[in-house]
């Protein structure tokens, strides 16, 4: 019997189309999603600060306010083309990379039967606790400690020169837009997203398992006041031309937009400051806080901007040989160490050896 001819499989076709599908809800979710910083509601926030900052305390008229605000020198500065170019092929390499990563709810359940079967405390020893106040003390704790890792993770980026390598890619901005966020390197933010697994996973395991039902899915998975604050009152200015400033009282305590500006300044005297992200007490803690200035600075990282962001290329590549080299170079100075030190041995040990001759 003549039958249709059976076709083979079209492999290779459905991963590709799923991936697709994948990579366009990826990137719709990040202007749609209200956990996202980019996401449409907080851009539009971000707009109406900067109006009324520059109308109200900076007496522009709506002509100038406009023309400052949606500066042609800025929006299509080479740089922000760059950041576009490099938003798409993060977003690819990080649809392709998600499912090897380990995920915060992965981290969460690890840990949450650990502490079980390690019997250190009693399950749900807080779960008396009234729901508002559990809810509060988690959505603070977490807070609390996902910006102070974000700080210690910005700190290492700056302080290891294997790091700083990749974190050059986002120094390397001559112009900063909302989408400059999204200028890390893979590395750099495969390294932050093990980061937030970790910090938050490990959070949730532990206020899980002390206030137990208290806390419900929707608390916990549910898009965190702190966050949507932050957001709200323009995080996405933190890469931005428009350089709001907070009064000194309060920049002590929360990072102003134009405290962040510093720390893309390519002036030697504002490196290695304001690591903060939300708050601004982490770097008054380890010695790396500037207040913002009215004096103008200009972006990057001086005459090395250049070389880095000479192509796609080299932004993407040039960091792994520069990684190489400081492997290797503190390899080199470790040797020298080590011989040193085994010279100076030999020589103390002579020493000793000639003294007991004496005796
Ligand atoms: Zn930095
Ligand atoms: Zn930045």
């Amino acid at each position: 019997m003549q039958g249709e001819p059976v076709l083979p499989p079209a492999i290779g076709f459905a991963p590709m189309a799923e991936y697709l599908e994948l990579f366009q809800t990826d990137i719709l979710g990040q202007f749609l999603n209200p956990k996202k910083r980019l996401f449409l509601g907080y851009l539009f926030t971000a707009f109406l600060i900067s109006f009324l900052w520059l109308y109200l305390l900076r007496h522009n008229n709506v002509k100038q306010v406009f023309k400052t605000i949606f500066s042609p020198v800025v929006w299509l500065s080479r740089s922000s083309k760059l950041d576009v170019v490099c938003f798409f092929i993060n977003r690819v390499l990080f649809v392709a990379l998600r499912p090897m990563l380990i995920t915060q709810i992965a981290v969460a359940t690890a840990l949450y039967h650990f502490l079980h079967y390690q019997n250190l405390f009693p399950l749900g020893v807080f779960s008396d606790t009234s729901y508002a106040l559990s809810a509060l003390l988690f959505t603070t704790c977490f807070f609390l400690l996902d910006d102070f890792a974000r700080f210690a993770m910005h700190y290492a980026l700056h302080k290891v020169p294997l790091l700083w390598e990749f974190h050059k890619f986002h120094h390397s901005a001559e112009t900063l837009t909302p989408l400059t966020v999204t200028r890390a390197h893979p590395v750099e933010g495969v390294l932050f997203t093990l980061r937030s697994a970790v910090v938050q996973g490990t959070t949730i395991a532990i206020f899980l398992f002390l206030f137990g039902q208290q806390l419900n899915l929707v608390t916990i998975l549910g898009v965190n006041v702190f966050v949507i604050l932050f957001h709200g009152l323009g995080s996405n200015l933190r890469h931005s031309h428009i350089s709001i400033q907070y009064p000194k009282v309060v920049e002590r305590i929360l990072m102003s937009p134009a405290q962040h500006h510093l720390h893309h300044s390519s002036d030697i005297k504002h490196f290695d400051k304001n690591f903060g992200v939300a708050l601004s007490v982490w770097d008054r803690m380890a010695g790396t806080f500037l207040h913002s200035t009215n004096a103008p600075f200009t972006f990057g990282i001086g005459s090395e901007t250049k070389q880095y962001t000479k192509t796609i290329g080299h932004m993407y590549f040039l960091p792994f040989i520069k990684a190489a080299e400081s492997i290797c170079s503190l390899a080199r100075t470790k040797n020298t160490i080590f011989r040193n030190y085994n010279y100076i041995s030999k020589q103390e040990a002579n020493e000793e050896f000639k003294e007991t001759r004496k005796c």
